[in-house]
Formats: C-alpha cells, structure tokens, sequence
C-alpha cells in the first residue's frame, strides 16, 4: 500500500479509509480516493490461498492451503453497492462525477479464478497504475468533494496514515509542496514560500504542509521534525510558525511538542 499512498500524495489526491457515508444503501468503503475528476473505491480483501469468483450465485469461495474452505461475501455485489451508495450520496450534493471500483488483493500468495469478466480485481502492486488511468486534468472539484466528505463522515480517518498502513514516514515526499505546479520543495522567504521551478508565491504554503504532517505521521510536532517537514533551515522560523499555527504546545525549549489539531479543525 505505500506506493499507493505516495503515489496519490504526488497526485494531489485524498485518501479516506473504512468509510461510512450517509446514503441509501449502506456503506463501509475500505479506501475512497478522490482524483482529478474521479472517485476510487477499493474493497480490500485480505485472504490467502485458493480464491474462485463464482457467478449465478456470486460467491467468493477460499480454499487455503490445508483444504480447509470458506465462502464469503462476493466482493463485487460490496463495491456495486458502494459504487451506487456513493453517486446517490454524490447526486444528493449536486456532483457528477465517474465513480470507479476494484477489489484489492494485498498478498501476492493468493491464486485467483475467474471465469468471466466483471469489476477490476488487482493485485496491490498494480495500483498505481490503476488509479493513474483514471486520473483525469480538473482538479477544480477534488476540493469540493474532499469537504463533503469530511463534513458527512460517520466514521473518522484513523489518523495518523502512516501508522496506520505501516508506513516508515522517512520515505514521505518531504519539503512544501507548490499547488502551482505540483512540485516540492518551495523555499521559504521572509515574506513567502517561493518555487524555484515555477516562480510560484504563496504566504501560507505550510499550512498544508502540516495539515498532511498532522494526517500522516501524528497531532504533535517538535521543532526539529518541523524543520526537515518544511525545509526551513532556521529554528527560529520554525518556531515563529509554529507559535502561530498550533493553538497549544506542551514541554519546554528544544522538546516543545506543538498541538496541530487545532490547525486540522480549522481547515477540515
Ligand atoms: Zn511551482
């Protein structure tokens, strides 16, 4: 799943997990990623061994490598059901939008029978490929949506991400990103953040930059994980941004743990 989650990071796209959406048919989405003109659902299934997608009854039948079979819930009748929940949830706030799915499978020892053709089953490796497929240019929306969404969860994003999936955060993209042209690494200037690559200028380019901080590696964050966040040199900098986004902090001097829920409720 890391490729998966850097890869939508450089995208500019938004990851939700397990999530439950008010609608007409109930919903308990794994991970619904938001793209430049499309919605990705994927329904995870975690099993091992022998798995055969049987249709006409839709069954999904495991057997592992002792014998021993299971039957569970087809996950194609799941993410049609999301699928329709979503664009009846979507629809009731005025958005169209393409809204696509694909079952998951995260181990590589699983051996899949299929005998016709239905939803997209992928092999987590294949991610990123799939979901550039469906990326498309407009990026005027993902915002939109990305509000929604967070307004109408019934069921909170487990924060931090990178705990959650396992993620060694050293291996995040690092340093301010420019919403001009998609690029790290702005510079920090007294006045503004500036991008060498598109001589873009942005006075609050690290607000984002620590609401993703906040979302993947955790609520505190210390001067020195700030400076190689940001890349800011300076501890001064550092600390006169922090003192002026997180409403509390707790510790003393170089330990000072700053709060930056206070920033994530105020932006979400
Ligand atoms: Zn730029």
């Amino acid at each position: 799943m890391k490729e998966l989650l850097q890869m939508a990071l450089l995208n500019e796209c938004y990851i939700f997990h397990n999530v439950m959406l008010p609608s007409v048919f109930p919903m308990q989405i794994d991970i619904l990623i938001i793209v430049p003109n499309a919605i990705i659902i994927l329904e995870i299934k975690n099993i091992r061994g022998t798995v055969h997608f049987k249709n006409n009854p839709r069954q999904l039948i495991r057997t592992s490598e002792t014998g021993e079979v299971q039957v569970f819930t087809h996950p194609e009748i799941q993410l049609e059901q999301y699928i329709q929940g979503l664009k009846h949830f979507l629809g009731k706030h005025h958005i169209t939008i393409p809204v696509y799915g694909a079952v998951v499978f995260p181990f590589n020892n699983v051996h899949i029978l299929r005998a016709y053709e239905g939803l997209p089953i992928i092999m987590a490796k294949e991610l990123p490929l799939f979901l550039h497929k469906h990326i498309g240019k407009s990026k005027e929306t993902t915002t939109e949506i990305k509000q929604i969404i967070l307004s109408q969860l019934q069921h909170r994003t487990p924060f931090p991400l990178c705990h959650y999936f396992q993620i060694d955060s050293s291996a995040l993209q690092q340093g301010v990103y420019c919403e001009s042209c998609g690029q790290f690494g702005m510079l920090k200037l007294r006045m503004t953040w500036y991008c060498q690559h598109c001589q873009n200028k942005c006075t609050n380019a690290h607000i984002k930059a620590l609401l993703d901080y906040y979302m993947l590696i955790g609520d505190t964050i210390m001067n020195g994980e700030c400076r190689e966040f940001l890349k800011i040199e300076s501890q001064y900098v550092v600390k006169r941004i922090l003192q002026k986004v997180c409403a509390t902090s707790t510790g003393s001097d170089r330990y000072r743990q700053y709060n930056l829920s206070s920033l994530y409720l105020n932006h979400r």
